[in-house]
């Protein structure tokens, strides 16, 4: 935005932008994970799909705040605000999501080198690399500094060795982030790396995890001999647990927003369509219609939070620990909508395929919500974290 150019003038170059760009496809409601475009090497997308991540990609929209030149937007806070609006006012989909973007790019930001940054922000902005993450292993979840993936010192490159579990999308990602352990003899958070490596090298293989909700985005990930050359290292050799931390605020604040992410229709007439409605136009269910009123109070509340913030980061005053809190109460809202599409549904929203799946309440949905309570640290790890170094509790 030029200085002479007012926030309304944005909104209103960014409106025209998106009906002119913004291909119909891409404004309809997604009825299947395979409307989720991720990108990256091996990405099957449809014709929409791959003009609108193009045209996004070219704009540096699907990373809006991200510096120009490492393929983002250079979108002040309140641009990208104003961008996120409007394509939620115009039913846009997210033409890509992105671990890169939602969690190695800001680390790389933070921690990467020049170099670095160059290689990888722009290929993820473009959505032509997909990245995984491994942090946790069999016997490092929530104690994830006791991790035992071995990183050998050989000179110009690491040797890596260990094993990854619950690597989401591991078989389908180009390259992985990665938490080794390169000093056994240090203090355990004081000897871990983070470091950066092809999905293809040898010596990498994954075992996809099956799960009760018939999907499996899970793998075990295993390295054996994988060589990993030094200019891969994010930060400083024995210094990966900062930029893992780091990494885990951004984790935690992006599934925190999936409580304040609406559905097309406001889940109050996504309701009254499986419910009915009295003669008033009103949700024929005085109990289910004040459970729903409630927690639309509740999300918005949560959604003016979330604003306040991203001003408070903008303004370098955030708390360093609030994304735990921002995560706790966004898995709980999340968990709170899918209860609800549920009991709006009634039996009929059990049904693992078939259009009720598709009308608002969805079984695997539903099953999916839980698991927002354990990804990127439990619920009772991020109640520690606040009673801890929020609330500074006695004996916490
Ligand atoms: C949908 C999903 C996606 C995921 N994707 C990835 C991924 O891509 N990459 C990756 O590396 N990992 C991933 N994970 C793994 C996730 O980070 C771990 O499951 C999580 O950190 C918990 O670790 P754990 O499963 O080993 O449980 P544990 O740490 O064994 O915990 C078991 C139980 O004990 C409780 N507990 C443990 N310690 C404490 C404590 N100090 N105080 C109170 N209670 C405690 C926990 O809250 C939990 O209820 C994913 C998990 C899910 C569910």
């Amino acid at each position: 935005m030029s200085g002479t150019t007012t926030l309304e003038d944005f909104r209103a170059e960014v409106r025209a932008w998106l009906e002119a760009n913004c291909p119909p496809e891409m404004r309809q409601p997604m009825t299947s994970e395979d409307d989720i475009c991720w990108g990256g090497r091996n990405a099957r997308l449809s014709g929409p799909q791959r003009l609108w991540l193009q045209r996004m990609g070219e704009r540096g929209w699907t990373a809006p705040t991200w510096p120009r030149e490492y393929g983002g937007g250079g979108l002040s806070a309140d641009e990208a605000r104003v961008l996120a609006q409007e394509m939620r006012a115009l039913n846009c989909r997210s033409p890509l999501a992105s671990f890169g973007i939602w969690m190695l790019g800001p680390a790389l930001l933070k921690f990467g080198n020049e170099a670095q940054k160059l290689e990888h922000l722009p290929k993820i902005a473009r959505g032509e690399i997909r990245w995984c993450q491994g942090y946790s292993e069999p016997n490092a979840g929530s104690d994830l500094a006791a991790l035992a993936t071995r990183a050998e010192d050989r000179g110009d490159h690491y040797l890596v060795n260990g094993q990854k579990i619950w690597t989401s999308y591991a078989d389908k990602a180009d390259w992985i982030f990665c938490l080794v352990r390169t000093d056994s003899a240090a203090k355990k958070h004081n000897g871990i790396s983070f470091v950066l490596f092809d999905m293809a090298s040898p010596g990498v293989s994954t075992k996809p995890i099956a799960l009760i909700s018939g999907k499996s985005p899970f793998c075990e990930t295993f390295f054996d001999n994988v060589r990993v050359d030094k200019h891969h290292l994010v930060g400083q050799a024995g210094g990966g647990w900062d930029v893992a931390k780091y990494l885990l605020t951004h984790e935690r604040a992006m599934i925190g927003a999936i409580g304040e992410r609406s559905a097309a229709k406001p889940l109050g007439q996504q309701a009254a369509d499986q419910v009915g409605r009295d003669a008033s136009g009103r949700l024929d269910d005085p109990m289910l219609r004040a459970r729903i009123a409630e927690f639309e109070v509740d999300e918005s509340a949560f959604r003016l939070l979330m604003e306040r913030f991203g001003d408070l980061s903008k303004a370098g005053q955030a708390h360093p620990a609030f994304s735990s809190a921002l995560k706790y109460y966004g898995a709980e809202l999340n968990k709170r909508r899918h209860e609800l599409l549920m009991s709006a549904g009634g039996s009929d929203a059990l049904e693992w395929e078939g259009a009720a799946a598709n009308e608002g309440a969805s079984a695997r949905d539903w099953l999916r919500s839980k698991a927002n309570s354990i990804e990127g640290g439990t619920s009772e790890v991020q109640l520690n974290v606040i009673a801890k170094r929020i609330l500074e509790l006695p004996g916490a």
